[in-house]
């Protein structure tokens, strides 16, 4: 197995406990480094209602074998094994109570049990087949029957991210989806840039809908952009060009609020709107909007109808095109990958190439934010850990 993550240390348990001489290679010092900084720290490490349909991909059945086969219970099981404290932070987000330090300390102990050969600091300078695969390292040439490629995607380099496992896809000719950076939010245009700059730090319960996905969850103005888990969220489904939309008043449907508004302009005429509108949005944020729908200024009384609507669309339906999203230094995954048509869903073997496995986020699965892509991880991991 090359790549000693979430998804690598997964497979190397499973084949070990089957009693397959396992030797897990990673280029790092150290294994899990994605794992430490994840959650915060804290390791948000499954999600009690993952799914299926949080994940992103070109086929999107393709996950639903190994999700169903290794499921939340499953890890949670392992959890308890290790007797490592964790709670539900919210919309079933399981977190670590101490540290994600405790889940690379469960995943090694594991590995020592299961007799994994465990190599660190180990460069694979190539991959050749001949009757076995041959990985070749600084050190010496590993024959092995069957080879996992577990080195995840390219997000957060400084953590040992490569593109090793989309180079040796395409050394055996298998096809790749376009990669990129996803739940890493959005950069504005210049002119979004500049008129919201002064929102910078402002938070804000909202509904972001991209590319067909809406999600209600928090955003936050950035001095460039807009992130929180809603428009993180949000980027996993934004394609170049794609535009956003964000209803900033998600508890009130567009009527009740043209209620609300026409209750306001009756008992209360002298208001100005965007107080008004402060008692329920950020006051910062309320008076970007106002400004936006040119409605803030004068009291709501003297305000004319068709400035009140341009404010409802403003409020529940404002869009914008993003420049790009932030990208691969702060992005929580990649998008894309090994194309699952290439894949059996059931093994993670490689159809065309007998042998040759592909597991975690090197694979075109990508999870929503939640727990959701280290759930991916085991559940792959554990499916190829079961056939290799
Ligand atoms: C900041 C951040 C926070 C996150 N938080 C969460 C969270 O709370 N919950 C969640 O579900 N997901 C989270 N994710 C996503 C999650 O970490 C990944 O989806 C998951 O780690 C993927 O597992 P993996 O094993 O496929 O890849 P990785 O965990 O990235 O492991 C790949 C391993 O391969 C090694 N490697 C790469 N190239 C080579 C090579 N050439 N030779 C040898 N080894 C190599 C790497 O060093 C690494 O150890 C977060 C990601 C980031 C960046």
């Amino acid at each position: 197995m090359i790549g000693a993550g979430a998804a690598g240390m997964m497979c190397a348990i499973e084949a070990g406990r089957r009693g397959r001489r396992t030797i897990l290679l990673e280029h790092s010092p150290a294994v899990g480094r994605k794992i430490l900084i994840s959650g915060g720290g804290r390791c948000n490490f499954t999600n009690l209602g993952a799914g299926p349909k949080q994940y992103v991909s070109r086929n999107p059945d393709f996950c639903r074998s190994a999700l169903a086969r290794y499921t939340p219970q499953d890890f949670l099981r392992l959890i308890e094994k290790h007797r490592i404290p964790c709670h539900e932070k919210k919309l079933g987000q399981l977190f670590c109570d101490r540290s994600a330090r405790d889940i690379v300390e469960m995943l090694l102990a594991e590995c020592r049990e299961a007799g994994v050969e465990l190599k660190t600091g180990c460069r694979v300078e190539s991959v050749e087949q001949s009757e076995r695969f041959l990985i070749r390292t600084a050190e010496e040439t590993l024959p092995a029957e069957r080879l996992v490629i577990a080195t995840g995607g390219l997000s957060v380099p400084k953590t040992g991210a490569s593109d090793f496992g989309y180079r040796i896809a395409e050394q055996f000719g298998l096809r790749i989806v376009a990669q990129a950076p996803a739940l890493d939010g959005f950069v504005f245009q210049e002119g979004e840039r500049n008129r919201f700059r002064e929102l910078a730090g402002v938070s804000a319960d909202a509904i972001v809908t991209c590319g067909g996905a809406s999600f209600r969850e928090n955003i936050l103005f950035t001095h460039r952009g807009l992130s929180g888990p809603a428009s993180l969220q949000g980027s996993l489904y934004w394609k170049p060009g794609a535009s956003v939309i964000v209803n900033f008043l998600p508890g009130l449907g567009a009527d009740e609020l043209r209620a609300w508004l026409r209750t306001q302009k009756r008992e209360r005429p002298v208001a100005a709107i965007k107080n008004l509108l402060a008692e329920r949005i950020p006051r910062r944020l309320s008076e970007a909007l106002c400004d936006l729908a040119q409605a803030g200024t004068q009291p709501i009384g003297q305000t004319p109808e068709g400035t009140l609507e341009r404010l409802v669309r403003t409020l529940q339906a404002w869009s914008f095109v993003p420049e790009r999203t932030v990208g691969y230094q702060r992005a929580e995954v990649t998008v894309g990958g090994v194309d699952t048509d290439e894949l059996s869903s059931k093994t993670m073997e490689a159809k065309r190439v007998p042998g040759l496995y592909f597991i975690g986020e090197v694979v075109d699965v990508t999870g929503w934010l939640g727990g959701y892509n280290f759930q991916w991880a085991w559940a792959s991991g554990w499916a190829a850990g079961q056939a290799v």
